[in-house]
């Protein structure tokens, strides 16, 4: 029998109902350690108090007014982003998605703007994501992605990961744009080199080309800086973020220098819901946890205990893991066995953890998690871990 539910997504089968902190309950009355949070989106944990107040005093207040007005939480929203980041300005959205199209939108009026008419390819990386609408399979290019979706949108190349001969290969006289995510998420966290971002920066400034980033997943706090590129030493022209700055809300953004968003005026660009009082209250309260030294401090702590712990993990199950990567509370586990079969492990003793390219296994959990908290997710990964070797032997 066909689901009422389009099945585009296989689903685990495992119905939630409700959460606290890292922890979600099902309908059974099963207790799960969450270590995937939501995709990197419930960067407060599940019904964080603070978050929650926000949206209840908004709800009770106003929901909706469409952007044909001011709406004052957008506006405090924009000035916290403008203040704590590269950006001059900012447009807000639903989602990671709606973020890029905006990103790629604003990159090429940028160009047209200054009669630059040529300039209108943008360059991605392989193994990227960058969202599921026609314009962002077209910019991962990958054949998962497009095959069956076809005709793509033109004017996207792909090319290798931190590879610069290749890049500076693949830039001619059209190119408008570079696209990056800092850390590949769905990819299976792969970073880009320290001095790979330095030196896109650099061509960039020499060829008249945007960069623009893809902060999505690795933003808002996850790699224990505000956001990644800071760790780079570079700054953006544009960046997209979304997941994290809701902390669980619909919510994403834009946000632009003064210079690349100069072709953005009245009439280009925009969104009914993007920015809604309730979706920017909540970011709001996310911000107002997540700006803040002491808090990237605390998650910088913690993935220093998550890493330790992850590789005491690989040595003891070298038949099973073969490496840990990332950054901050974003983290990878390269598996020996197909991870999927390990999410699934994960599942039947208590642990929810997402799977993700290169036959990963990634860790996203709440950047509040408690060291507790960690211990405990390493004690259950080792428990799942044991299980198959002792199914191997
Ligand atoms: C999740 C994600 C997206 C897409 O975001 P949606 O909210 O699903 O549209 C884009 N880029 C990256 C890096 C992501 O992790």
């Amino acid at each position: 029998m066909i689901s009422s539910v389009l099945p585009s997504y296989s689903r685990a089968n495992l119905r939630f109902i409700k959460g606290e902190g890292v922890w979600l309950f099902s309908e059974g009355g099963q207790k799960y350690l969450d270590m995937g949070g939501g995709i990197a989106v419930n960067c407060l944990g599940h019904a964080n108090p603070h978050l929650t107040q926000a949206l209840k005093d908004q709800a009770s207040n106003l929901w909706h007014t469409s952007n044909l007005y001011h709406i004052p939480n957008q506006e405090k929203l924009a000035d916290n982003l403008v203040q704590s980041t590269f950006a001059d300005t900012v447009f807000f959205t639903n989602s990671g998605t709606e973020s890029m199209e905006c990103a790629i939108k604003m990159a090429r009026k940028f160009h047209h703007s200054n009669n630059n008419l040529e300039k209108t390819e943008i360059i991605t990386f392989e193994n990227s994501f960058h969202g599921r609408s026609l314009a962002m399979i077209s910019a991962a290019g990958s054949e998962k992605l497009i095959k069956g979706f076809e005709p793509i949108l033109s004017g996207f190349l792909q090319i290798e990961f931190n590879n610069i001969e290749k890049l500076l290969k693949a830039i001619s006289p059209s190119t408008a744009a570079i696209v990056l995510e800092p850390i590949q998420g769905e990819g299976g966290i792969i970073t880009a080199h320290p001095n790979f971002l330095a030196e896109v920066k650099k061509i960039c400034v020499e060829k008249d080309i945007l960069l623009i980033l893809d902060e999505i997943q690795c933003g808002v706090g996850r790699t224990g800086t505000l956001f990644a590129y800071e760790q780079h030493n570079i700054t953006p022209d544009i960046m997209a973020i979304a997941k994290g700055i809701g902390g669980g809300f619909p919510l994403g953004a834009c946000l632009a220098t003064e210079r690349a968003a100069k072709g953005m005026g009245p009439g280009t660009h925009g969104s009914t819901y993007g920015g809604n009082p309730l979706a920017c209250a909540v970011g709001n309260a996310v911000m107002e946890i997540v700006n803040n030294q002491e808090f990237l401090n605390s998650v910088k702590d913690k993935s220093l205990l998550l890493k330790q712990k992850l590789a005491y993990l690989l040595d003891k199950h070298s038949n099973i893991f073969e490496e840990i990567r990332g950054v901050g509370l974003m983290m990878g586990i390269k598996c020996k066995i197909p991870n999927i079969e390990f999410v699934n492990a994960g599942f039947e003793k208590g642990i929810l953890t997402v799977p993700g390219g290169e036959n990963t296994i990634r860790l996203l959990p709440p950047l509040n998690i408690s060291n507790e908290e960690i211990n405990f997710a390493i004690d259950m990964l080792d428990k799942c871990a044991s299980d198959f070797k002792v199914k191997e032997g």
